[in-house]
């Protein structure tokens, strides 16, 4: 590690992740700036959204590195202990590192079932590199599989594993597919596609504990029902990793708390990505995690006015063949209006969700063209009102019309 000069301002980013990684890439490029990135995990930092195709076989470890900075990176090993007054991090290695400013990007942590048979081997999470090589390394072609929990990540680790070859049924508490994501009717269709692939679905269905001696042999369900499972993937959610910040006295609530600066309550310190809370939200998504690093490294090099001021989630489901993109509500509130096209037989579905001249939902499935543009009038709160009737048909159709007085 290469000493900081004395006219040089150390930056240390906790989290090689997605976030700290790409703030690195950001901070190193600035000569007045000596950056220092650690990560617990060993690896060079990679994009944890492509992990779902190395699950399906579809890349390769090797394929899914991200672009790598000039900072110093220190793999493998946690941060331990924050002492603020000093301004010095230490590692589970006994490392001591000094910092003028630090940031948290500690990302977030699986939440896990704490139930009977919750920790016998062959029952994993879907987070890192290491719980994919491990799901990996007990995959059986034709033998059966559980995932519990429907959602995006969830649907990804089912597909995954049905392409590597296993019987899998999804188990899912809610009575629809990504309902965070989806209406209803959005989700029966989303359904009825991957059924038709050979994925199976216990909806509105609880875990009761998992069942095995040695390892995992089957879920049983709160019904009674039990579904033979020689892996089972746990994709119930995600938790922000606070207790670092926690235990050093920052404000947390369900996450890091910061300001649109993404400042904590200690001046010194930022932080960006899962592990924080800004203005009551905690995001699981990268976009916003993206705007968030942008706007704190402008911060970071002197630009006050460079602030963050929440982001609008969007999701596409990396399915192949499953044209699938979200973003904003997926209902209507009060005083809102739907427009919904719908042809279920032929799996499309498109419903957008508008409030006075703006539009503030979309959700599309089957053909999700569209989905960038949408998003983008939902982000900038651009006014539909000369193409109101036409939105629900697409960017081209909607642009090529005479517009409405
Ligand atoms: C399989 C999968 C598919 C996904 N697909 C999508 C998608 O399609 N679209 C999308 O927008 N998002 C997706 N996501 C979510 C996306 O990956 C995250 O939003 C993004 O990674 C957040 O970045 P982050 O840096 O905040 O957290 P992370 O990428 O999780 O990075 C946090 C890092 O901090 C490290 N760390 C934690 N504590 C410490 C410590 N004390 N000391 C040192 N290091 C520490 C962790 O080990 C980790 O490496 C997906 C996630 C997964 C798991």
């Amino acid at each position: 590690m290469s000493p900081a000069s004395a006219h040089q301002r150390r930056i240390v980013i906790v989290g090689n992740g997605m976030a700290g990684a790409s703030l690195a890439v950001m901070l190193a490029r600035e000569p007045a700036l000596d950056v220092t990135v650690i990560g617990a995990e060993p690896h060079a930092a990679y994009n944890r959204i492509r992990l779902s195709a190395v699950l399906a076989g579809d890349s390769t470890v090797g394929e899914i590195g991200l672009e790598r900075s000039a900072a110093t990176v220190i793999a493998g090993d946690a941060v331990t202990g924050i002492d603020r007054e000093r301004r010095v991090v230490r590692t589970e290695t006994g490392r001591q590192v000094a910092y003028d400013t630090l940031v948290l990007a500690t990302g977030s942590t699986p939440i896990t079932l704490s139930i009977p048979g919750g920790d016998l081997p062959g029952v994993f999470t879907f987070r890192d590199l290491a719980d994919v090589e491990r799901i990996a390394g007990t995959v059986g072609e034709g033998r059966p599989a559980v995932v519990i929990g429907g959602g995006l990540l969830g649907l990804e680790a089912a597909e995954g594993l049905r392409r590597r070859g296993m019987r899998v049924t999804v188990v899912h508490l809610m009575p629809t597919l990504m309902e965070r994501q989806l209406d209803a009717a959005a989700g029966a269709v989303l359904k009825g596609e991957l059924e038709g692939r050979g994925l199976e679905f216990c909806l509105s269905a609880q875990t009761d504990s998992f069942i095995g001696s040695d390892r995992v042999a089957a879920v049983r369900l709160k019904d009674g029902r039990e579904l033979p499972a020689d892996l089972v993937v746990v994709a119930i959610g995600v938790r922000p990793n606070i207790g670092l910040a926690r235990d050093m006295g920052l404000a947390c609530g369900r996450g890091i708390l910061v300001d649109d600066a993404l400042r904590s309550s200690d001046e010194a310190i930022y932080a960006v990505g899962e592990c924080i809370e800004h203005q009551g939200r905690c995001y699981g998504l990268f976009a916003p995690a993206q705007e968030q690093v942008a706007a704190c490294a402008r911060q970071i090099k002197g630009d006050v006015a460079a602030l963050y001021g929440g982001s609008v989630e969007a999701t596409s489901l990396k399915v192949s063949g499953v044209a699938l993109y979200s973003a904003g509500r997926q209902s209507a509130r009060e005083g809102d209006d739907e427009i919904v096209l719908s042809h279920a037989r032929d799996g499309v579905y498109r419903k957008l969700v508008t409030c006075g001249d703006r539009l503030v939902g979309a959700v599309l499935l089957g053909d999700a063209s569209d989905g960038a543009w949408y998003g983008e009038l939902i982000a900038t709160g651009a006014s539909i009102h000369a193409m109101r009737k036409d939105l629900i048909f697409g960017r081209q159709f909607a642009e090529a019309q005479p517009l409405a007085a």
